[in-house]
């Protein structure tokens, strides 16, 4: 019998998918240059030279057998233990190769991580607005999505909201920063606050609230620190990839770090590797991670990102637009011009423009606009942005 829960999940179209499908259609019909296409986090900066190279060196120099052959499933114990190399010349850290377990992707790496810590009846509790898969991924471990949200004008971490999220069923909180869709980093200050909340409440549980920092943004910020969390909150799992780091999406790599200094870690990634054999998301793809252990310090390219935030502010502000200062990823949000977010970027379709309303975010009133397009776009549209604030000021 069809599984009709997963019916609904692949019947339902997600919203921003079904702006991208429309883009297409609309720059066949009217030409590409015309249509201003925000819909998309798919990083428009090329993958560094050093993965040519990577892939180059390791079509020449490695047997087909060791190059497609299945890795153990946690990955190349080199390549893990190259990527703790790498944390730990940052962060000051201790980790091995036993502390990573390498995935398809930052969607993986939620995914295990959520199937780890989580049973089915407990809740975890996300910061609205929230990448939207986040739900998806929660009720898929049988848990329940628990909204707090985030500050309404900062969009930074509210501690009491995440107090009143809280109850005893809570067993992980999902936080995101560089965040996606505010572009808003979460500060030390910030994180410390959510850990003393956490440790308060640990102090009267059996088994701590996990926290599960989800990272696939942290390289992508404009001058902003962002804090290792595993060193201000000991329960944390770490999950990451380089799809947007390394501009690789496509090839579905990244980890989840369980760290050897969480006292629940000999359980916990055990767990990881269970949801990962449960989940078929074992033995990330082999090349791929090759060019992991290859790229692991190798910078991301943010100065388009940046030039494109910078040019898109300037016009947004003299449009009269209002919007969350981003200190990171690529997307920006911005104030709808009317209540009702759906309706308004109804409105900026006639203007040829396309960004997300935030209702699929889990909060109203607002939109997101994903910058990571060629610099053209950015500047064809504002003529149009202007237009459409006009229009608004108009009706006024
Ligand atoms: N988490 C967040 C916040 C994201 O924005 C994305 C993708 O856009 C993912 C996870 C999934 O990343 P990946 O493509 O590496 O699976």
């Amino acid at each position: 019998m069809i599984n009709e829960t997963m019916y609904q999940r692949g019947a339902e179209s997600s919203v921003i998918r079904e702006i991208f499908s429309y883009a297409c259609a609309r720059k066949a019909e009217i030409g590409a240059d015309r249509v201003f296409d925000f819909s998309l986090g798919n990083p428009s900066v090329p993958a560094p030279d050093a993965v040519r190279e990577s892939i180059e060196h390791s079509l020449a120099e490695v047997p087909s057998m060791a190059l497609h052959g299945y890795t153990p499933a946690p990955g190349i114990p080199e390549v893990r233990a190259a990527v703790a190399d790498s944390l730990n010349r940052r962060f000051g850290t201790t980790y091995t190769a036993a502390d990573l377990f390498m995935t398809v992707g930052a969607a993986a790496s939620v995914s295990c991580a959520l199937h780890a810590l989580v049973s089915p009846g407990e809740e975890v509790v996300v910061i609205a607005p929230f990448f939207p898969e986040y739900r998806v991924w929660i009720e898929n471990a049988g848990a329940t999505c628990v909204e707090a949200l985030a500050d309404p004008e900062t969009f930074q971490l509210s501690i009491e909201n995440i107090r009143a999220a809280i109850t005893e069923r809570t067993a992980a909180i999902i936080i995101d920063s560089p965040n996606n869709p505010t572009g808003a980093v979460y500060p030390r200050e910030a994180l410390e606050g959510l850990a003393s909340l956490l440790e308060e409440e640990n102090s009267h549980r059996a088994e701590p609230i996990y926290l599960i920092s989800d990272e696939p943004y942290r390289e992508i910020t404009y001058g902003a620190e962002v804090p290792w969390v595993p060193s201000i909150y000991e329960h944390t799992v770490v999950c990451y990839s380089y799809s947007k780091s390394l501009s690789l999406p496509g090839e579905r790599v990244g980890w989840v770090l369980v760290p050897n200094t969480m006292a629940g870690a000999p359980r916990v990634m055990p767990a990881v590797a269970g949801a990962a054999r449960a989940l078929g998301f074992v033995c990330a793809p082999a090349l791929f991670q090759r060019v992991v252990a290859d790229c692991v310090d190798e910078p991301s390219d943010v100065k388009a990102y940046r030039a494109n935030r910078d040019e898109l502010c300037r016009a947004l502000d003299a449009a009269g637009y209002a919007y969350v200062q981003p200190d990171g990823a690529f997307y920006l949000w911005v104030r709808s011009l009317e209540p009702d977010a759906a309706a308004f970027c109804e409105r900026a379709r006639a203007y040829e423009l396309l960004p997300v309303p935030s209702d699929s975010f889990g909060v109203p009133g607002w939109i997101r606009i994903g910058y990571c397009v060629a610099p053209e776009v950015i500047r064809g549209s504002i003529p149009a942005w202007q237009a459409l604030a006009m229009e608004y000021a108009d009706r006024r």
